[in-house]
Parts: C-alpha cells; sequence; structure tokens
C-alpha cells in the first residue's frame, strides 16, 4: 500500500491510526470493544463524517457500531437486505448535514463476507483510491479478529456440551455401578478401600469405616483360608493374579461368592484394583440339589441292578436250580443283558464317585506307592482291550521311586486314561505311557495316534457329562476325565491335554509326590 502526504493527516498519523488497531487487536479480548475502535479510527483515519460496522446476521444485515451518527438511532438497524440499510443509514446522513460521498468495503473471514465496514461524507466529496485501501485494511483486521472470536464461541460453546455430556455419562455410570446386582470394590495402589456399591457392601456387611462386618473363607492353592479384613481380602485377591476366579464363603449368613480382581492402572502411573463379587449362593445350592439327587437316584439303582447282574450271572452259569442248558439264543440274549448291565453299574459307580468328590466326606489314603508298578498293572487291565483292537501299546517308565499317594483313586486316573486312549484309537494305532521326575512331582503322560481335540474343548473334557463328537459312537458317559481331574486336584496336581484335531492326543498329569492329607481335607471342608 502506498500512502501519500495528503491536506489535513499526514501519513504518519495515519501510521499510527493503523498501528492503534493492530495493537487493539493484540490487548483487547472483546470484539465488541474492538469493533468500536475501529469504527472510530476509520472515521477519523479517512477524516469521514460517520462511519459503521455492518454485520451480517442470520436474518439479513444488521449495524453493529457506528461512530458520527447517533448511536441509539442507528446501532441494530437492520433489513434483509444490505441495500435498505445502507440507504437508511445515507438519507439519516443527508438529515445530519448533506454528507457527499459513500464508501463501504466487505468482511470477509474463512471466504465468507461477514459484513461491511462503511463510512459516510468524505471533506472532498468522495472518498479516493487510497482510502479504499485503508479502509479495506481495517475491514480485514476487523474480520480476523470477529472470525476468531466466533471460533472461540463455538469451541466454548463445544467444551460446555462435552463437559455436560462427560458429567451425564459419568453420574450414569456412577448410578449404574452403585446399584448394579455384582459387588464392587476399588482398591487404591497398597489397598485402601477407595469406593464400593452398594452390594459389595450388603454382601461383606462393610461398616461405615470400611470394616468387614463377617468372616469371609477365601478358596486359595493350599485350602481355604480365614480373612477378617479388608485389608486381608485386598491381599488375598492380587496374589490370585490378574482374572483369577477366587471362591469365597461366608458360613456365617450361608453365602457363596465368586470374586475377580483386575488392576488398572491411574493417570499417575499408580497401580489401583477393581474386585468384583458375585452372589452364586442359588448356583451353589441347585449344584448342591443336583449333586444329592444324582448320588441318592445312583444309591437306589445300584441295589436292584446289582441283583440282575447277580442273577444273570448264575443264569449264565448254569448253576440256577436244575434247568437244562440254555438253548444258544437264550444264552446270547442273556450275555447281550449282562453286558449293558455292566454298564450300567460302570455308571452308576461314576456317578456315585462324581458326586462323593464333589461334597464333603470323601477321604484319599495316602500310602506308599511304586509308582512304575502301578503303570505296569494298569498296562496289564488294558492289554485284552489293546490286543482286540490290535494298538500298539508302548511304555516308557524309568524306575521312579515311591510316592505317597491314593493307590486306587491314582490308579483309576491311570485306567481312565489309558481306556480312553485304546477307545478313542482307531484299530491299528499307537497308544504310548512315559513318566518322569521332577524336583517335587511326577509327570505322567499318555499319549495316542486317536482322532485329537480341538483346542478350544481342551477345558470342556473335564466336565461332567461332556462327550466330543467323535464320541457319540464310542460307549461312555462322560464323567471318566471329571472324576480323574477330582482325584488329581485332591492331590495338589494338575491335569491336561495337548492336542490337535487329527494329530493324536497327550493326556498329562503331574502329581506331587506326597498327598498332603491335611491340606486335601481343608481344600474339601
Ligand atoms: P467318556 O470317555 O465316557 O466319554 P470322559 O470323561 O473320559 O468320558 O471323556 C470325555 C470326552 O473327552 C470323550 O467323550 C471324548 O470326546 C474326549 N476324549 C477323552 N479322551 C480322549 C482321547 N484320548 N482322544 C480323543 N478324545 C478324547
Amino acid at each position: 500500500m502506498t500512502l501519500t502526504v495528503r491536506a489535513g493527516m499526514l501519513e504518519h498519523d495515519r501510521m499510527n491510526h493503523v498501528f492503534d488497531v493492530l495493537r487493539a487487536i493484540t490487548v483487547l479480548c472483546e470484539p465488541e470493544e474492538l469493533v468500536e475502535l475501529v469504527v472510530n479510527k476509520a472515521q477519523s483515519l479517512l477524516e469521514a463524517a460517520a462511519a459503521v460496522v455492518i454485520l451480517r446476521t442470520d436474518q439479513g444485515y444488521r449495524v453493529e457500531s457506528a461512530s458520527g451518527f447517533d448511536p441509539g438511532a442507528v446501532v441494530g438497524l437492520e433489513s434483509d437486505s444490505f441495500r435498505t440499510v445502507q440507504e437508511q443509514l445515507e438519507a439519516m446522513a443527508r438529515g445530519g448535514g448533506g454528507w457527499e460521498g459513500f464508501l463501504g468495503v466487505p468482511m470477509v473471514a474463512a471466504g465468507m463476507v461477514i459484513g461491511a465496514l462503511c463510512v459516510f461524507g468524505s471533506p472532498r466529496g468522495r472518498f479516493s483510491d487510497e482510502d479504499t485501501q485503508l479502509l479495506s485494511l481495517l475491514a480485514d483486521q476487523v474480520s480476523v479478529v470477529l472470525d476468531n472470536a466466533r471460533l472461540h464461541q463455538a469451541l466454548r460453546r463445544h467444551h460446555q456440551d462435552l463437559y455436560q455430556s462427560h458429567h451425564h455419562v459419568d453420574s450414569r455410570l456412577k448410578t449404574v455401578l452403585e446399584h448394579m446386582a455384582d459387588g464392587l470394590l476399588l482398591f487404591g495402589p497398597d489397598g485402601p478401600l477407595l469406593q464400593s456399591n452398594r452390594a459389595a457392601r450388603t454382601m461383606l456387611e462393610l461398616g461405615q469405616d470400611g470394616t468387614l462386618g463377617v468372616e469371609i473363607s477365601v478358596a486359595g492353592p493350599g485350602g481355604w483360608v480365614d480373612c477378617w479384613s479388608l485389608e486381608m481380602l485386598y491381599r488375598l485377591m492380587v496374589a490370585a493374579g490378574p482374572g483369577a476366579m477366587v471362591h469365597l464363603k461366608v458360613d456365617s449368613i450361608g453365602r457363596w461368592y465368586d470374586a475377580v480382581c483386575t488392576p488398572s492402572t491411574t493417570p499417575e502411573g499408580l497401580r489401583e484394583y477393581v474386585v468384583l463379587l458375585r452372589d452364586v449362593t442359588h448356583y451353589r445350592r441347585v449344584e448342591d440339589l443336583k449333586a444329592s439327587f444324582l448320588s441318592m437316584a445312583a444309591h437306589e439303582i445300584r441295589t436292584p441292578v446289582t441283583a440282575i447282574h447277580g442273577y444273570l450271572s448264575l443264569l449264565l452259569s448254569g448253576r440256577l436250580g436244575d434247568s437244562a442248558p440254555l438253548p444258544g439264543a437264550v444264552t446270547r440274549a442273556l450275555q447281550a443283558m449282562q453286558s449293558n448291565v455292566e454298564r450300567l453299574l460302570l455308571l452308576i459307580s461314576d456317578l456315585l464317585d462324581v458326586t462323593r468328590m464333589d461334597g464333603p466326606g470323601i477321604s484319599f489314603n495316602s500310602t506308599a506307592v511304586d509308582v512304575r508298578s502301578l503303570i505296569d498293572e494298569v498296562l496289564e487291565e488294558v492289554s485284552v482291550l489293546a490286543e482286540n483292537r490290535h494298538i500298539t501299546v508302548k511304555r516308557d517308565v524309568p524306575e521312579l521311586g515311591h510316592a505317597f499317594w491314593d493307590q486306587q483313586r491314582v490308579a483309576q486316573v491311570m485306567l481312565n486314561l489309558l481306556s480312553n486312549a485304546l477307545k478313542f484309537t482307531p484299530e491299528g494305532g499307537e497308544v504310548e505311557v512315559s513318566a518322569q521326575a521332577g524336583p517335587a512331582a511326577l509327570v505322567i503322560r499318555v499319549a495316542d495316534s486317536g482322532p485329537g481335540i480341538h483346542p478350544s474343548q481342551h477345558r470342556l473334557v473335564f466336565e461332567p457329562f461332556w462327550r466330543g463328537d467323535h464320541a457319540r459312537q464310542t460307549p461312555g458317559s462322560g464323567l471318566g476325565l471329571a472324576i480323574c481331574k477330582r482325584i488329581v486336584d485332591a492331590h495338589l496336581g494338575r491335569i491336561w491335554v495337548e492336542s490337535q484335531v487329527g494329530a493324536g492326543a497327550t493326556f498329562i498329569v503331574e502329581l506331587p509326590r506326597r498327598l498332603e492329607q491335611a491340606a486335601v481335607v481343608q481344600q474339601r471342608s
């Protein structure tokens, strides 16, 4: 922009006015003040009789600020057409002394016309190009500021909306957490209780000061641990590990809870722990009822079925009365009945085992067991089955010394694993039993070349009554592995399967050398 010296106002005076405006932009925070300043400066800089800022509104155009006019009469003047506003202002200007000359420049922000900066009445009768340039400069400055103010306002509104919706979500979340059926405890980094919900306060009968109102028993790897403070509960839950399910019981009120502890990190990087408690008393009761029904039914069925089995054996042996030898067809029918009755007896015995092992009162007797002999005896027992099915059984069992286990029960586990391996492996396949000694435990493996088990079913096979699709054609009750798991658990050992579909299955049992009787009794009670 070139500015020349002109009568009335020197160039540096004009520049000073422009600088005043630029300085004001950085100092004044209210856009209204700035608009007023720009209007004043436009009037004096261009030596005009009057100046106005007209802003575009949703309805049309509106005079925002004025200088040289009677502000009361002009500010707020509006119309849906710019031309009308301009004509009204010019009429007032004529009335105020017949000012000559009008100049208006658009105010543009973000590519949009947001209004106009206008001057009326030049001392020279018309405004020059230089005046236009100056006025445009002022209009540009004020446009930028007004646009920033608009953005700022939009941002503030957005922020307010965000705050309100966050506040809303936060209070909704608090309500949900407070009233949900599961109990919730939030522990700080070193165990202080930071928050609890209504369910947790009821379940644990928490006092105002966060003290436990009941004594809880917590199931740990070594049996039940009595816990009488929240701090102790916190430590036991953290020790169980993130996401591990921990069983709790409150004997005094006869309730059972399952608890899970999950760590979370605060924005400051501190560890907090959320403990969720679920009241499972109802499921426990149903389970107990189911177990006692099964146990009672199995007991009741066993007696008559045993009697039938006895009579069938007598009939088949020809020792019943002085009857003549049975015709072949009758013998075959009786043999079929006998083998079905034997299967029924096996199922009853499994049912009784699984229900007894889930309840109290089962005892495991620890005796010195020669491990290799135990494995050999079981192998001997299944040898006929292996021969019948043309399955090669390999054995890789070194001298392993003695272990202190319930011999009959561990033999039951081995028998079950080997019977399964022989049952599910197609004729002509292979089964291998191997064993090795670790520092504190013995590991026994039963591997087969059968159909294998999909990894998603590796846990399911140990559930009572679960049977895979491939087992449909094979007799069985789905209880064998559930019983194995209970026996191994009672010995504080582990049992699991490693397998892929089509690649055989390997069942692995890890048993500590000593069955700790005390721990077993404690765990079961
Ligand atoms: P059952 O043998 O009476 O069906 P188990 O509890 O012993 O009951 O086994 C449960 C299920 O696990 C079986 O029905 C079968 O689907 C699967 N399973 C067990 N052992 C094997 C094995 N060696 N190979 C393939 N699947 C097996």
